[in-house]
């Protein structure tokens, strides 16, 4: 029978999972070679061949323009000339705007796709993979975000899923999955556990309650633009400041080569600071002068460099659990569990400022890398027919959705951390004689000015009735699912009668 599988959709490295066997238990799907992720990284050769997970990761150094990594990032977001600008500095590939949309898109193999179409060509590798393993196919998965992500965002992995047929039955966050993991079976009568989730891109802090199967979120926060890629970033810079001072006049960033060599050689050292005190970052021939001498890089990179160079990024990560604890109510100390989830919690200056925020040792139970990919196939496996296993997620919306105001400030339809599923609805007059159509600007985000927000769609409802200012009632009902994604329809409030609704630049549906 056709499984549904649980997959963690991650920045650098992706992993699925699936409950089977009569013993009914949560396994890995290994790949080649028996690893249990894959890298996130899509790319074309020379050749025109498609390349995915490790063969696309061994050629980005010599072919960086045409490998797209890191792009979950981009998903989802409409394009940010100042997002892009920050991306560009470390990533080589081409991103551009689509006319009309304001969607991002990536160049690779001299063709434009959508970041949904890109992270497609991912789930498809690992569908292929999970088919194979399980001698059937795929059509259903429950596919994790952090919990960080809005709306749009949200939307997009759905139809990334779409592009190739694989239903995403549940979109689930990511803290929430490793809360299963660690919760389930335990048979916890009530505990409070903190996930805290630093991973290649992103980073997420949620509070949870378990109760036995029961999984509520008591609050949630984060950031998706902090993770492993912006500590190496850190160290890209610490090594072009070296570079330079050593060879002036020499620039590396204008050498893509030079430049994804740098890139792959600092997330290595900095894997291996978390062991070391110390290691050697050579790269050999890097570049050549304008006389045709060859130049290398040839230092030493320590922990305390690393750790001076990224305290800021750490700091930024317990700013965020310092709120969510106010929005939660509690105090860190009130904590049971602390839970570390990512790759990037192996850091031990990481480590070192979570143990203090919460004045606990973090907890063993899980392993960072694979606890989403777990929770989210116990989350798959409670959905099937057949399951003995029954759980519960209440869980909570990011940031406030609401509307702009006529000046332009945030009306909040949902709060940040009300929890999903969840309907409102709201009631508009008319403001002119034989207004027909009403328009709105939704919203996602925690400011006060709405522009500030990332805006979700336009919508206008038409065909009113046709009545003095002020007459007419129009009933909108807003519409959270318990994928945190927003649905809309408009009626006149006192014949039921449903307006038409038509939407521009939009993920919301109607
Ligand atoms: P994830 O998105 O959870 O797969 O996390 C991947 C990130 O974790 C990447 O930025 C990796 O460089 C980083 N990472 C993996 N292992 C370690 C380690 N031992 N020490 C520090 N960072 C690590």
């Amino acid at each position: 029978m056709s499984r549904i599988i649980g997959i963690d959709l991650g920045t650098t490295n992706s992993c699925a999972a699936v409950v089977e066997g009569p013993e009914q238990k949560v396994k890995l799907i290994p790949y080649r070679g028996g690893e249990y992720t894959i890298p996130s990284i899509y790319a074309v050769d020379d050749k025109g061949n498609e390349l995915i997970g490790h063969d696309a990761k061994r050629q980005w150094q010599l072919n960086p323009r045409n490998t797209i990594y890191g792009s979950k990032r981009l998903m989802g977001r409409e394009y940010d000339p100042n997002v892009v600008q920050q991306i560009n500095n470390y990533f080589v590939y081409e991103i551009s705007e689509q006319p009309n949309t304001n969607e991002v898109l990536v160049a690779v193999g001299g063709k434009r796709y959508g970041l949904p179409q890109i992270a497609s060509k991912i789930l498809q590798k690992i569908r292929d993979v999970a088919s194979d393993y399980l001698q059937a196919p795929i059509y259903r998965a429950v596919v994790t975000v952090p919990a960080y992500f809005n709306d749009r965002q949200r939307q997009a992995v759905k139809e990334a899923g779409q592009v190739i047929g694989l239903e995403v039955v549940r979109i689930i966050n990511e803290p929430t999955a490793a809360a299963l993991a660690f919760g389930v079976g335990r048979g916890i009568e009530r505990e409070m556990v903190a996930i805290f989730d630093l991973g290649g891109g992103t980073f997420d802090i949620s509070l949870i309650e378990i109760r036995d199967r029961v999984f509520e979120v008591k609050a949630t926060g984060g950031d998706i633009f902090l993770g492993g890629v912006d500590f190496d970033n850190r160290i890209i810079d610490w090594v072009l400041e070296e570079f330079a001072a050593r060879n002036p006049g020499v620039d590396l960033r204008q050498d893509p080569i030079a430049m994804q060599r740098i890139k792959d050689l600092a997330e290595r050292s900095r894997i291996d600071l978390s062991d070391r005190k110390e290691c050697a970052f050579n790269i050999p021939f890097i570049t050549m002068t304008p006389a045709g001498q060859p130049l290398d890089v040839d230092l030493r990179l320590t922990r305390d460099i690393l750790e001076a160079r990224t305290a800021d990024l750490i700091a930024r990560t317990i700013e965020t659990c310092v709120r969510v604890c106010q929005d939660a109510q509690l105090h860190p100390s009130q904590i049971d569990h602390v839970l570390l989830v990512g790759g990037m919690t192996r850091m031990p200056a990481v480590q070192r400022a979570v143990t203090d925020f919460f004045g606990k040792q973090p907890s063993k139970q899980v392993n960072p890398d694979e606890a989403v990919a777990i929770g989210a196939a116990m989350f798959a496996f409670s959905l099937e027919d057949d399951s003995n296993l029954k759980v519960q997620l209440l869980d909570v919306i990011p940031m406030a959705i609401g509307i702009e105001d006529a000046r332009g400030q945030m009306y909040e339809i949902f709060k940040r951390n009300e929890p999903v599923p969840n309907v409102k609805t709201l009631s508009f007059t008319t403001s002119q004689d034989d207004q027909a159509d009403l328009q709105m600007r939704i919203f996602q985000g925690d400011s006060q000015v709405a522009r500030t927000n990332e805006l979700l769609g336009e919508f206008t409802f038409s065909g009113i009735r046709l009545g003095r200012a002020g007459e007419v009632r129009v009933e909108v009902a807003f519409n959270l699912s318990q994928d945190g994604i927003l649905s809309m329809s408009a009626k006149d409030r006192d014949t039921g009668v449903e307006m038409k609704t038509t939407v521009k630049l939009s993920s919301v549906r109607r």
